[in-house]
């Protein structure tokens, strides 16, 4: 299969999922994550009419932003773990962050936007395992944790983003995720949006209300860099 071939099956399977879930196409949003991919894969999406991509890493993701800076409407995601050192580089090129998982981050994302007029767009990352190791918010500590990221004037709070679990049901953590979201979007009504759905079970995320799809290999193709 083509890049292109695969883009276009992904992008049927998403319209054929809303419908079957009653979701509006307009609400969901293709992240194409670029990782491990050169910026020629970026252009090629681009050219196929794709403007949102999305990096894990900004060792890889600043040169990719900077080559394909004079694509028109070019808009990044940042999805990974971020360290408080590299935020001052990814808030130079990344419009959203998926990846706030913790205080020492949020301090360090406060003190770099009160220095500049930028605002980012972020999402609180919830962990879903029992295993604190794996970083994110505990979802009994959402509310409390939100109220934190909701006082920095810079961060424009999305809503929750979340891995789902390789070795079950994904449907069991996408619910744990709507829940989540409810939970927030009573107290923080614009933070209405849900980071969840990747190649293996994005239709699955769109059952349960993602807005913000982050999909990789089933469009990229396995990653080779
Ligand atoms: C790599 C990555 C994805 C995409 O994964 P695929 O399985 O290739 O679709 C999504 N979200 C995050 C946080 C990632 O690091």
């Amino acid at each position: 299969m083509t890049l292109e071939s695969r883009y276009k099956d992904v992008t049927e399977r998403i319209a054929q999922a809303a419908k079957t879930h009653g979701r509006e196409l307009s609400d969901i949003e293709l992240i194409v994550i670029s990782k491990n991919h050169s910026a020629l894969l970026v252009e090629q999406l681009h050219g196929l009419g794709q403007r949102h991509f999305g990096e894990n890493r900004d060792q890889e993701a600043a040169p990719k932003a900077a080559e394909t800076a004079g694509l028109p409407g070019m808009v990044w995601h940042f999805v990974g773990q971020l360290q408080s050192n590299k935020v001052k580089s990814v808030l130079a090129y990344a419009k959203y962050l998926h990846s706030i998982d913790r205080a020492s981050l949020v301090s360090a994302l406060a003190k770099e936007l009160v220095k500049t007029p930028i605002n980012i767009k972020g999402f609180i990352q919830l962990n879903l395992t029992d295993d604190p190791a794996r970083g994110g918010i505990p979802p009994n500590e959402l509310m409390a944790f939100a109220e934190s990221v909701a006082l920095v004037p810079g961060i424009e709070l999305q809503g929750v983003m979340g891995v789902a679990a390789l070795d079950r049901d994904p449907r069991i953590d996408f619910e744990t995720i709507a829940n989540c979201s409810l939970q927030l979007q009573r107290e923080y009504p614009r933070a209405k949006f849900v980071s969840a759905g990747m190649s293996h079970d994005f239709e699955a995320a769109l059952e349960f209300g993602a807005t913000h799809l982050r999909i990789g290999t089933a469009i990229t193709g396995n990653r080779n860099l």
